[in-house]
């Protein structure tokens, strides 16, 4: 028989239970991943002990020292000794692990981050006089003091870490660490409206965010998210089968490359969920590029005992019990939101355009365009033998005005997108409206369009097939026929008609109709494809769309079609009846508006 010892390796013949201190740097290592994730810990305890004001102090992007002050309710010289010990909480129903209505309830994070580093808490119970502090060096308890402190309680952690040499190994960089940290002090203090949270790193104040007493939530989005995001958002606010939800969400053309500036609460937990995260991604499928991501703060509110908070060490996921009415709130209430306010466009791009102008309207920049307009206009000949112009002129001959001035029809210009009085550049309506000047990009504006139309056709069960003469049998491998054959009556609704001809094979007897000639064998290897990666009906819907939204832009007006002035204020009334016009499928806006107030603006008369 083998051994599994190596040699040298002796197995002890008695089972030992492992020491206080070993249990609880094992501990930590699931709970304190990071500084950051001290920093979480400490702000957790000072928001459950009904802090008003909560400060930070981090330096050397927490490895050195994280330093966390609050003026809450703080502990006596019992608790504080208890506090220290592994499992021990005064936050919990101890026969009940349901009823959960603080943030922290395991009574790891205290025990585990002073096994982990040069620790010291100092605290003063609400009403009594004289204040304590007790510390531990990594692990090792020292003895319980009188404390000078006047109110709440401080913590320090220093060199935390460092007797793990494993852990620091695996921090990131000080710039990295130090965003994390910064991060979860934002999280926490947007869900934390009513206290006041100040941030200083390295001795620099970071933020300091004051406590509102009036719409303390919505003042608070605004200091911690920014005013761009404020100025671009709507606000939802929902209930369906008990859960609540409200927040600001952010219009799909104020769109990021990740999803880090998702805030999501539930139960005034900020958590990070893929079931959340995913629905969210549903509702912005019609909106949004799959490699963007919306902004968004949002609150969902469910009975405790319907969710399982303690699913993970930090807490950072939950389980619903009915995750289909979570997703169905989320989705719901985002759609209804946009679909009120089917024009609203991020007024980011107006701001661009004023700060475009801005640039560029310095006079000898202007007119040295013009000599080069000039020179191109008086040397035509010369130009293609490119002796005086440079490569840039060149490639701008073709993209000259092609503008063309239209009579202004005074009936359309109380109309949100106004009487169209110009088309330039062959694909930029410019229309004027009674409080300033509006530019649509037509070849986005008619994709949202025509989206908008194949989408509405499909669930009112009208997209027209057009048949195949000659029906083509398409080869495939076994794994995407199967998968088509699962769909055969969902694509039969967009107008494709399928039928099986053996393991390798299908025929196409029909294609949607809007979609004109097409290549048969690629719509079906692509759908296919994206069939296997979304393998569940609750994304069919959205593939179904992504389907549709490539039709649209094969079926809508190119940008470089010249369009006549009626054609022009046809479009523009389509597109203020068409739901989500502000935005074409890929999250661009579809026009932008210039309030008179900004054209004045840009003259300097504001
Ligand atoms: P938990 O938060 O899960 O109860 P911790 O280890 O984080 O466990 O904290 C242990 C206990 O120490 C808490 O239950 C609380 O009684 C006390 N405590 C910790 N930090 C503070 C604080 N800032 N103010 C008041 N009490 C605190
Ligand atoms: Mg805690």
């Amino acid at each position: 028989m083998g051994t599994f010892l190596a040699d040298g390796d002796v197995l002890k013949d008695e089972i030992i239970k492992l020491p206080d201190k070993i249990i609880n740097q094992i501990a930590a290592g699931e709970v304190i991943e990071r500084p950051s994730s001290v920093v979480k810990e400490l702000i957790e305890n000072s928001i459950d002990a009904k802090s008003k004001n909560i400060k930070i102090f981090i330096s050397g992007s927490g490895r050195e020292s994280i330093k966390v002050i609050d003026d809450g309710n703080g502990v006596n010289k019992k608790q504080l000794e208890v506090a220290l010990e592994r499992h021990a909480t005064s936050k919990l129903d101890a026969n009940n692990l349901t009823k959960i209505s603080f943030l922290g309830f395991r009574g790891e994070a205290l025990p585990s981050i002073a096994s982990i580093s040069n620790f010291l808490i100092s605290s003063i119970k609400e009403g009594s006089r004289q204040g304590w502090e007790l510390g531990s060096f990594f692990g090792k308890l020292g003895k319980l003091k009188p404390s000078a402190i006047k109110k709440g309680t401080s913590v320090e952690v220093r060199s935390l870490f460092k007797q793990t040499p494993a852990r620091l190994k695996f921090l990131k960089t000080d710039r990295t660490e130090t965003a994390m940290l910064i991060d979860i002090v934002k999280r926490h203090s947007i869900v934390n409206s009513h206290i006041a949270f100040q941030l200083y790193i390295d001795g620099v104040e970071h933020f300091n965010f004051l406590n509102h007493s009036k719409d303390s939530l919505k003042k608070r989005i605004y200091d911690v998210i920014g005013k761009e995001f404020y100025n671009n958002s709507i606000e939802i606010k929902n209930l369906r089968g008990g859960v609540s939800i409200k927040g600001l969400v952010g219009v799909p053309t104020y769109n990021k490359g990740s999803g880090r500036f998702q805030y999501i609460y539930v139960n005034g937990r900020p958590i990070s969920d893929r079931l959340i995260t995913g629905s969210i991604r549903g509702a912005f499928s019609d909106y949004l590029a799959r490699n963007r991501f919306p902004v968004l703060s949002i609150f969902i509110d469910i009975d405790p005992e319907k969710l399982d908070v303690n699913v993970h060490p930090s807490k950072a996921e939950v389980r619903f019990d009915d995750e289909q009415n979570i997703r169905a709130l989320i989705v719901g209430s985002i759609r209804k939101a946009f679909a009120s306010e089917g024009l609203k466009a991020s007024n980011l791009n107006s701001g661009k355009i004023l700060d475009a102008f801005k640039n560029k309207s310095h006079l000898s920049s202007l007119s040295k365009n013009f000599d080069k307009h000039q020179n191109l206009d008086n040397n035509k000949g010369s130009v293609l033998s490119g002796s005086q112009i440079d490569d840039a002129a060149v490639s701008s001959l073709e993209f000259l005005p092609s503008g063309k001035k239209h009579e202004l029809d005074k009936n359309y210009l109380s109309y949100p997108l106004g009487s169209a009085v110009a088309q330039i550049h062959k694909n930029y309506i410019v229309s004027q409206t009674y409080g300033g000047l509006i530019i649509v990009d037509q070849h986005a504006a008619h994709e949202r369009i025509i989206y908008e139309e194949i989408k509405g056709a499909i669930y009112g069960n009208s997209l027209k097939s057009q048949i195949i003469l000659m029906p083509e049998i398409i080869e495939l491998d076994d794994l995407l026929i199967s998968t088509l054959s699962e769909h055969i009556d969902d694509l039969k609704k967009l107008g494709l008609f399928i039928e099986l001809n053996d393991n390798k094979s299908v025929i196409v007897t029909g294609t949607p109709g809007l979609l004109g000639e097409v290549n048969v064998q690629k719509l079906l290897k692509d759908l296919s494809e994206n069939l296997v990666n979304e393998n569940n009906t609750q994304s069919l819907e959205s593939l179904l769309n992504e389907v549709c939204s490539a039709m649209a832009c094969h079926g809508s007006v190119r940008a470089g079609r010249e369009l006549n002035v009626n054609e022009m204020n046809a479009l523009l009334r389509k597109m203020e009846i068409t739901p989500n016009s502000g935005q074409c499928n890929h999250g661009r806006p579809t026009y932008v508006q210039l309030e008179l107030s900004d054209i004045e603006k840009i003259f300097g008369r504001r």
